[in-house]
């Protein structure tokens, strides 16, 4: 629980009802979802299911034509997306969008770009470097240097420079090999338990996000379509149909979520 003025709350993050459009297209149909203090959140769903687009409304960067969202108790609805940083959202985009004639250094610092505590600033540089120790040996090179890994391991340093309370995280194994996936999902694990993040994490891969989370939403066609514990949501037969490859025959031999095209 942490205390907002004289209300005592206990979700980080709270959206209600969210509706987003590109010009006439809907893309997000009342979707509602909760992230707790310190809880690990992962969202599910095929390709074009609005996860992203869910990202991006809540960081502020796509304005939302319905619904409410609120971070640590308080809309972020009209705030500017640099200030929602600051009140400690931080977004680590697909593709991590590094900026590669920049130095590591210069990249990590764009993280920090709000804070005017240089000594606190300098000692979150220490722990990134720890927690980081490939960016060290690049340091002061220009990032385009850097692998696929490296760079997720750069837009992730860059996200923790701000002092977030909540990552949201869209697709950090994207492209990657299994073993740097493995090295990334393991200190994202660190950050939860050593600096009580919160994380919203959108992950294709269903096995990483339940190894993450604690709590799953499946979007489908911008809707929540399931949600609940991973243990249940795990269980589910469509979950793990589509989303973990094991195979149950239907009665009719074949795949449930085929017939019936959606699982809601
Ligand atoms: P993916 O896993 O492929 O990234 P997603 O679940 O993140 O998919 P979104 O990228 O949020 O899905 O897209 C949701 C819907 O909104 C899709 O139908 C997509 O075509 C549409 N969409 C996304 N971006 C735009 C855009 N800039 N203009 C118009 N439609 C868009």
């Amino acid at each position: 629980m942490i205390k907002e003025g004289s209300i005592l709350i206990n979700s980080i993050l709270k959206i209600e009802n969210l509706e987003v459009h590109y010009g006439p297209v809907i893309s997000l149909r009342g979707v509602t979802l909760s992230v707790r203090i310190g809880q690990s959140v992962s969202l599910l769903g095929a390709n074009g299911a609005g996860k992203t687009t869910l990202l991006k409304a809540i960081s502020g960067i796509l304005l939302p034509s319905k619904g409410s969202i609120s971070f640590k108790g308080k809309s972020i609805l009209d705030i500017e997306p640099a200030s929602i940083v600051s009140e400690g959202l931080a977004h680590v985009p697909e593709g991590r969008e590094i900026f590669p004639l920049l130095t590591v250094k210069q990249n990590l610092m764009l993280g920090a770009y709000s804070r005017s505590n240089q000594v606190k600033v300098k000692k979150d540089m220490d722990r990134v470097l720890y927690y980081f120790p490939d960016l060290c040996k690049f340091y002061n090179m220009e990032a385009k240097i850097l692998s696929g890994g490296q760079q997720q391991m750069l837009a992730l340093g860059r996200a923790l420079m701000s002092k977030p309370k909540l990552l949201l995280l869209d697709e950090p194994s994207l492209g990657l090999s299994p073993i740097i996936v493995k090295e990334i999902f393991s200190i994202l694990n660190k950050f939860q338990k050593d600096l009580g993040l919160s994380i919203l994490l959108v992950e294709q891969n269903a096995k990483l996000a339940f190894d993450l989370s604690d709590y799953v939403y499946v979007l489908e066609l911008g809707r929540v379509a399931m949600s609940g514990s991973k243990e249940n949501v795990q269980n589910s037969r469509d979950i793990q149909e589509f989303y973990l490859g094991m195979h149950q025959d239907s009665q009719l031999g074949k795949k449930r979520w085929k017939n019936r095209k959606t699982w809601r």
